[in-house]
């Protein structure tokens, strides 16, 4: 029976407001046994505190794993295309792979470690702080729902700025929040959203750099030994360690002169791996463009992609927009979170995004609309362009 309601609950998931709510809702709580109604929130907690105890954990377990695949092309991949091309075209393609490991680590950790931009708590005050935006700003947030003056969190006691959501795991106010990644131990927010978006693709080239030039190595180690499903590539076969290689060639014996039957595994591990994370990759980073080009975070897309929950908003005639921040071209959308010089992001360098992450600029149309109500000079898209902190 209690399966039959969880999968009624699923089902009808729009009455919990999200669908995670609603998989792990009973009308009686599986963990706290309590009866509800809107479902219960003590499982959602316990993953929000599990998420903040797993703390910097999943974040140095990828440092640890991009290291590792690294080391594998050195001491594997490049000593065998040495070997098979020539030394200036294995220097050339171990090149790029050295940039693509750069950038993926300096993405990395440029995601851990710089700030996602976070919404002043009531002691810091807006109007002392943020002088250049009156409080005023914020009743014309697009996303008001019908019962809200201003968007206010209750937890940092402050009015939210535009795009603000409030991330349990941080306990804080993230300005134009995407979402809380536990592998950079950090949100995706205002500041960091272009390391994130940049640390996707070097990885999806990266891992894909690896497959390609790798794949010759592993079957120089290893050979099928059955397979079952012939139309698939080889290496969905089963593989058997290939005897014949001669391991100790010239090329690694700067390595020690060991042996590398225990480092064939571990090529094999990151081979695998590679494959693994390039399909996932290839997913987030198709996700991710489509947001970027609409200049939407993943918690709006929930929202603007779902008639019912558009149907909340305050201002009536923005019920029919699906991207309320889309600014007309994708050119336009790109910069608003690469910043101007946006082919700069292919770089590992840092540098500041647009405005100031409290307020956004809005198309003509949808402008028009949010300040229809303005009798006395309404603050115009140009001024919330300029507003800097
Ligand atoms: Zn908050
Ligand atoms: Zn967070």
């Amino acid at each position: 029976m209690k399966l039959i309601k969880w999968l009624r609950n699923i089902l009808n998931y729009r009455k919990f407001n999200c669908r995670r709510r609603a998989l792990f809702s009973l009308k009686c709580c599986l963990v706290c046994k309590k009866p509800t109604k809107r479902g219960c929130n003590c499982l959602n907690g316990s993953i929000d505190k599990g998420t903040a105890s797993l703390g910097p954990c999943l974040a140095i377990i990828a440092v640890l794993l991009i290291l590792i695949v690294s080391f594998q092309y050195i001491i594997q991949i490049h000593p065998h295309l040495v070997r098979e091309t020539s030394l200036s075209t294995a220097i050339n393609v171990t090149g790029v792979f050295l940039w693509l490991f750069v950038s993926v680590l300096f993405n990395h950790q440029s995601c851990v470690w710089i700030s996602p931009g976070y919404a002043p708590k009531c002691t810091d005050g807006y109007s002392s702080k943020y002088q250049n935006v009156p409080d005023e700003y914020f009743k014309y947030d697009p996303e008001l729902k019908n019962d809200e003056t201003v968007r206010y969190c209750k937890q940092c006691q402050t009015e939210k700025p535009w795009r603000a959501h409030h991330c349990r795991v941080c306990n804080r106010c993230i300005l134009r929040m995407d979402h809380h990644c536990p592998w950079i131990w950090n949100c995706v927010g205002f500041r960091n959203q272009r390391y994130f978006y940049m640390f996707l693709f070097y990885l999806w080239v990266g891992t894909f750099f690896f497959i390609y030039f790798g794949y010759n190595r592993l079957f120089e180690l290893y050979k099928v030994s059955s397979c079952i499903l012939t139309f698939l590539p080889t290496i969905f076969c089963k593989l058997e360690e290939n005897k014949i290689v001669v391991m100790n060639d010239n090329s690694l014996s700067w390595f020690n002169g060991r042996r590398y039957n225990d480092e064939n595994q571990w090529f094999m591990f990151c081979y695998y791996a590679c494959c693994g994370v390039n399909a996932v990759m290839l997913t987030f980073l198709m996700w991710n463009s489509f947001l970027l080009v609409n200049n939407q975070t993943t918690l709006e897309s929930f929202q603007n992609l779902n008639a019912e929950m558009r149907k909340t908003r305050k201002n009536k005639k923005l019920r029919h927009f699906k991207y309320l921040y889309d600014l007309g071209s994708a050119q336009l959308n790109i910069q608003q979170v690469f910043g101007s010089k946006y082919y700069l992001a292919l770089l590992p360098i840092c540098y500041a995004p647009i405005g100031n992450g409290l307020l956004f600029p809005l198309r003509d149309q949808v402008h028009q609309i949010v300040f229809a109500d303005t009798t006395n000079e309404p603050p115009n898209t140009k001024h919330l362009k300029v507003v800097t902190v």
